[in-house]
């Protein structure tokens, strides 16, 4: 039975680093305590409760952690009686460390597959344990992770991230996911549909399917079956109230036919593809263990843009690896130049103690990584206004998601992602509109929306007959 103690509403604030995975992770954290009465609050000298969500992809990720934690020894020393707590990557890559170097500062340290756990290693911690959990544990925590409530659903938006996938096989040289995340796994069929169906219930619109390499997915459906991300995806069209599926990220050795033809036959499928290269030059693409060369990643490129013509790609690249000369980073700008990215992401090889990279020979200095990052930004970004303006002229379908900023104005999302605000009604919010597109700006783009002619009434018809 719930004691008394247990339901008093007690406030949770988590403050979320990286990815979308992470975003995602921290909803279902909030979903895991609120049956223990913890509701979510957005400052966080409010909070009972602060929870450090970690990125480690990168390089001074625990140092930010270590700054945070001190931070917060701070405001407590100044009175405030929150627990601390950190969670993710880099708690299940430097639990101890964190757990020693932090002593005192911080409660609990737990890795991302503990997160169903949460309320008891809350109730451990105080009993005045300092809970260090970077376990993998046997159990499936999706299985014992308790779903949102439909009302706390909405206010997260009418577009909603669902992990499909987690870890990865792969071993890129330079990546520490398979370390953090472990080993690729796949969460089943009807568990994401269950999943799903919550969340359309609820009121979302539109779905993006996550994992570290989501299009590896191959989950076990209701008949033992193993299903690939197309077949899941259509699965997941079924759903009535379900207007868009995305998926994010992909690696190109994993783009299997399935998937590529899912994108024509599939209208739910939106024609925006986040597929990362890291790099253009074949002797970085071998010795980052990208097991794809340039050549084949245009190929799967072309395949792709067959089965969709309207498909605009987004990507990651990594400039500075380990060994790149001048001419492997004018490799990379000319695969930018060929494939005409919408969008991407852009980084600074950063090492990764325990990964192949960290000790390879040739480590690029960092004044010439920055002066990369600014080349390769500046063809990115004069990529990214290119197109804006080719959408300019289309009607593009529109989810419109909140009210705008100014009076009378809505805005939304088109199938490429572009923030769009135009003239319309409230009511219009989480219906899928044709809108014309009239002009594109830095960071969104303004539309109208196509006024639909009225259906015609029966006696219209009729009297049409008869004539
Ligand atoms: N699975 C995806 C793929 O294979 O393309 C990538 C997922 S990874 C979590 C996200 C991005 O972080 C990568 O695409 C890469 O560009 C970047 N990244 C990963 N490790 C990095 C490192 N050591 N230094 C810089 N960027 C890194
Ligand atoms: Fe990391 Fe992606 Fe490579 Fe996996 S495929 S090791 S997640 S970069």
């Amino acid at each position: 039975m719930t004691s008394p103690t247990e339901i008093r509403p007690k406030k949770l604030f988590i403050k979320t680093y990286g990815c979308q995975m992470n975003v995602y992770d921290s909803d279902r954290m909030a979903d895991a305590l609120a049956p223990r009465g913890y509701e979510p609050t957005q400052l966080i000298d409010d909070a009972d409760l602060v929870l450090l969500n970690t990125c480690h992809i990168r390089e001074k990720a625990s140092e930010k952690v270590f700054s945070e934690l001190g931070r917060l020894a701070e405001m407590r020393k100044d009175g405030k009686n929150f627990m601390v707590g950190v969670a993710g990557c880099v708690a299940q890559a430097e639990g101890e460390e964190i757990a020693r170097r932090a002593k005192g500062r911080v409660d609990l340290v737990f890795g991302p597959q503990s997160y169903h756990r949460l309320p008891d290693l809350i109730a451990r911690a105080n009993a005045g344990e300092i809970v260090v959990e970077t376990d993998f544990p046997a159990e499936d925590k999706f299985e014992h992770l308790p779903a949102a409530a439909k009302a706390v659903t909405l206010t997260r938006g009418l577009t909603a991230f669902l992990t499909v996938q987690e870890g990865c096989d792969k071993f890129c040289s330079f990546c520490v996911v398979p370390y953090t995340r472990g080993a690729e796994t796949s969460r089943p069929v009807e568990q994401i549909l269950a999943e799903a169906r919550n969340l359309v219930e609820a009121g979302v619109r539109e779905l993006t399917l996550l994992g570290q390499n989501v299009n590896a997915y191959h989950g076990v459906d209701a008949r033992g079956r193993s299903v690939g991300l197309g077949e899941l995806c259509a699965r997941l069209a079924e759903l009535d109230g379900l207007a868009r599926i995305r998926y994010t990220t992909s690696h190109p050795s994993d783009m299997t036919d399935e998937l590529i033809a899912a994108h024509r036959t599939n209208p739910k499928l939106m024609p925006y593809l986040h597929l990362p290269v890291q790099s253009g030059s074949d002797t970085i693409l071998k010795a980052m263990n990208r097991r794809h060369s340039r050549a084949d990643y245009l190929r799967i490129i072309e395949r792709i843009k067959s089965a969709r013509d309207d498909m605009a790609l987004s990507g990651d690249f990594i400039v500075g690896f380990p060994g790149e000369t001048d001419a492997d980073f004018d490799a990379t700008l000319s695969i930018v130049r060929e494939v005409g990215y919408a969008s991407a992401y852009t980084f600074k090889y950063s090492m990764r103690p325990g990964t192949p990279g960290f000790s390879m020979p040739d480590q690029v200095p960092e004044a010439v990584k920055t002066q990369r990052l600014a080349a390769l930004n500046d063809l990115i970004t004069a990529g990214m206004r290119d197109f804006g303006k080719s959408v300019v002229g289309r009607t593009l379908d529109v989810l419109i998601e909140k009210k705008g900023r100014m009076p009378g104005q809505i805005g939304g999302r088109s199938p490429y992602l572009q923030a769009v605000h135009m003239a319309g009604p409230e009511r219009l919010i989480g219906t899928v509109q044709p809108v014309t597109i009239i002009a594109a700006g830095n960071n969104s783009i303004e539309g109208k929306i196509v006024t639909r002619p009225e259906p015609k009434t029966a006696s219209v018809i009729e009297s049409q007959a008869v004539a």
